[in-house]
């Protein structure tokens, strides 16, 4: 079987699916030289002008910078880092509108060119030899530089690859259309470009270099094969003009015959690619210590007078470019710009948008030569499902339900359509018989599922930082708890020793402990007799012993009683005494029973009021008993004074009851006397019979008295009998009887009446309490 090799060297090379034939329109700049042109007054250099990171700003605004200065460090390998072209000041540190379809801003540094072109001390390395391949990549990483195909991947990884690489491929193809710059750039510095991929080859180690260049480049086909004449390892290879050839996955399998699958890499294969530029900014980095500040542009298009390739500056304006190209000025329009080339450029929305690493042209059309540039509509029709574009598009996809999908952002049926594999070549777009942008759509959709794609990112990073910090916090915690168990332990350990130290402090403890409860009990108590409130059965407990006591008061009363009566039964007066006892006013007597018996009664009943008192103040100091419990005291308290009152009603109702008997008894005897002096005054007096019936006449008109009247009368009659006892008469005696009689009986039922009153209100106080 034919190998690769014998295949290449003898120009059979492999075809892929796809692609076009668009006019190559190169003749307009593929015979002029490269032009240098005259310094600008200003540069506009983007921090970012590869895949990945910007660096980490080095300068400021004032600062003076010389050329090939460094203005961004790179801290990790996807930060490529970006010099100063040329000296100059940096007037401002800003965001302005960069080299991307949807006219992007991003930060950029505003460099004043000074026109000295002073360069900083570079470090020129004489022979290849002295350097490491370590030495080698770190030269490449500092010199900024990335893929200047277009893509913009930074070089220095990319050289860094380990595993064993089969092919080293040079991309010389340069297959769209209007573009030279590669083209121009291996004719006039081919043996750079050797020396670039000499550079590669000494980091790689690769088993074949294959040059790759269009079979539409004879000048530099016969340049690069004239440097690489006598190296065996390099092999020329000149593949058939075909759109998109210069594609990687494309070139690929033109050269090689391999497939690279979807969502793998070249370098899974064993190869490399880099673009015949890069190799170029490789030799300058590595020999001659000049960063990438500078890159060959075609600035082409039939509305330039003078369609040329220029070495441009990085971050040389548009405007610039186009004034040196001598633009034609269009009346009333607005002339479109194009950056790359008409199949895979877009329109630039500013002309001061700068030149960058992966810029190769500026494509200025007349409406003549792309008239669909100057429309202002789109003239989009509906698909027509003709099927063109996929049989066009050299990754095998199907453009038109791309299309679709990206219309109606449904972002999971283009990843199952494979967008990612679409590298925007516009062959689809070109072929539409519809004139649907298709590419358009695409860019569109792969920037928004970026987008996705880095809030998704940034979620992930959260969600895998929050996981680690909740297991940090749990280890910590467990991590606490075993020291913890540890030191209890040991105290534990150390605390069971039988040591005499161990002891004490063992015996010191338990006495601690022993007083910590005691303490806790003590101040248990206290607070159970502060909070918890006197108990129903205690409180009844205290009420039955004032009852009983005030029960024994009530007694010691009566007996107290009981024996005045006695007492005064015993001192019954005699005769005499009696009637002159009888024969005093009514107040006196009142008043002399008020000072005698109730006085002993009201001081016991005093006595048992105030025990009981004392006891109810104990009773509540000693329990500090509650509201209600106080207001039950206050009942206690209160029917002691009432129970006072009820007996001094009682006892004087009783003493009354007494003067009346006492009255009346002393009635009986005046009666007694009267009928004794009367039968005597009959033995003495018989005839004094009338003089009796006048005086009873009189006594009788003095009827219905009242009881004060009565009694005054009955003391007035008394002594008018001791003083005259022949006025008495029967009839007098009866009345003053009766009255004294009736007098006893109201007495009696007032007394009655107020015992019942006291013994109610007692059983109302009892059922009270
Ligand atoms: S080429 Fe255009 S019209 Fe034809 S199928 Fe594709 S998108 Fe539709
Ligand atoms: S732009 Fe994409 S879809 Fe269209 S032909 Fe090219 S690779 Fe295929």
């Amino acid at each position: 079987m034919e190998s690769i090799i014998e295949r290449i060297t003898r120009g059979h090379f492999w075809d892929f699916h796809g692609g076009i034939h668009p006019p190559e329109q190169k003749f307009l700049t593929a015979s002029k030289p490269i032009k240098q042109l005259t310094l600008p007054k200003q540069l506009i250099i983007p921090l970012q002008q590869h895949i990945g990171r910007e660096g980490d700003l080095l300068v400021s605004i004032g600062d003076h910078v010389l050329k090939g200065q460094a203005l961004t460090l790179g801290t990790n390998p996807m930060m490529v880092p970006i010099h100063a072209p040329t000296s100059g000041t940096i007037s401002a540190i800003k965001l302005s509108v960069i080299a991307h379809p949807s006219g992007l801003s991003q930060l950029c540094i505003f460099l004043d060119v000074d026109g000295e072109d002073t360069w900083r001390k570079r470090d020129i390395c004489p022979d290849l030899g002295l350097l490491s391949n370590s030495e080698i990549i770190e030269k490449i990483s500092d010199a900024g530089i990335a893929g200047m195909g277009g893509a913009g991947f930074p070089t220095h990884i990319k050289v860094s690859s380990k595993p064993d690489i089969n092919f080293l491929i040079i991309n010389g193809a340069e297959c769209e259309p209007y573009i030279t710059a590669d083209d121009l750039l291996m004719m006039e510095h081919s043996d750079a470009v050797v020396d670039g991929i000499k550079i590669l080859d000494k980091l790689l180690k690769p088993a074949f270099i294959l040059v790759a260049i269009e079979d539409n480049k004879p000048k530099a086909i016969k340049a690069i094969q004239q440097a690489t004449a006598n190296i065996e390892k390099i092999k020329v290879c000149v593949v058939p003009t075909k759109y998109p050839a210069g594609g990687e996955k494309q070139l690929i399998q033109i050269l090689t015959g391999q497939e690279v699958a979807s969502g793998r890499l070249p370098i899974h294969s064993g190869i490399v690619m880099q673009n015949v530029a890069t190799c170029f900014a490789i030799n300058e980095a590595v020999r001659h210590d000049t960063p990438l500040i500078r890159r060959v542009v075609t600035v082409t298009g039939q509305a330039l007078d003078k369609p040329q390739n220029v070495w441009a500056l990085l971050g040389t304006p548009i405007n610039f470019l186009l004034e040196q190209c001598h633009v034609h000025a269009i009346e009333n329009q607005k002339q479109p710009v194009i950056m790359g080339g008409p199949m895979m450029g877009f329109s630039v929305s500013s002309e001061l948008v700068p030149i960058v690493k992966t810029s190769n042209c500026i494509l200025v059309p007349s409406k003549v030569e792309m008239p669909s540039a100057f429309e202002k509509e789109s003239k989009e029709v509906e698909c027509i499902r003709c099927g063109q574009c996929s049989d066009v598009c050299p990754s095998q996809l199907l453009p038109q339900e791309l299309q679709w999908s990206a219309k109606a952002k449904d972002y999971s049926q283009l990843e199952k359509l494979n967008l990612r594999d679409c590298i925007d070549c516009g062959a689809c777009a070109y072929v539409c018989p519809s004139q649907i942008p298709l590419v358009h759509y695409y860019r569109i959709a792969k920037a928004e599922i970026r987008e996705q794609q880095q809030l998704d990112l940034k979620a992930e990073k959260a969600k895998v930082r929050f996981e680690a910090r909740k297991l940090r916090l749990e280890k910590e915690k467990i991590a606490r708890q075993e020291k913890h168990k540890k030191a209890a332990a040991a105290r534990k350990a150390a605390m069971n020793k039988a040591t005499p130290e161990a002891t004490g402090a063992k015996s010191a403890v338990a006495a601690a402990l022993a007083r910590v409860k005691a303490k806790k009990a003590s101040q248990g108590l206290a607070q159970n007799r502060d909070n918890t409130p006197t108990s129903p059965a205690d409180l009844s407990t205290d009420i039955a012993d004032d009852q009983k006591s005030q029960v024994s008061a009530a007694i010691a009363r009566a007996k107290a009683k009981k024996k005045l009566k006695a007492e005064a039964a015993n001192k019954a007066p005699s005769s005499s005494e009696s009637v002159s006892e009888t024969l005093k006013s009514k107040p006196e007597k009142e008043q002399e029973a008020a000072t005698q018996q109730p006085s002993v009664g009201d001081k016991k009943a005093k006595i048992a009021a105030a025990i009981a008192k004392a006891k109810a103040k104990k009773l509540a100091k000693s329990t500090e008993i509650t509201e209600s419990d106080k207001a039950t005291v206050n009942c206690i308290s209160e029917k002691a004074v009432v129970e006072k009152a009820v007996n001094t009603d009682d006892k004087k109702a009783r003493v009354a009851a007494a003067i009346a008997k006492a009255k009346a008894k002393n009635k009986a005897l005046a009666k007694a006397n009267a009928k004794a002096v009367d039968e005597q005054s009959i033995e003495t007096n018989e005839s004094s019979a009338d003089g009796n019936s006048n005086s009873t006449k009189t006594d009788g008109n003095s009827s219905q008295p009242s009881q004060v009247a009565q009694e005054n009368t009955v003391a007035n009659k008394t002594d008018n009998i001791s003083s005259n006892p022949s006025l008495a008469g029967s009839k007098s005696n009866a009345a003053m009887d009766k009255k004294s009689k009736i007098a006893a009986a109201i007495a009696k039922a007032k007394a009655k009446k107020k015992l019942k009153e006291a013994s109610s209100i007692e059983k109302t106080d009892q059922d009270s309490v």
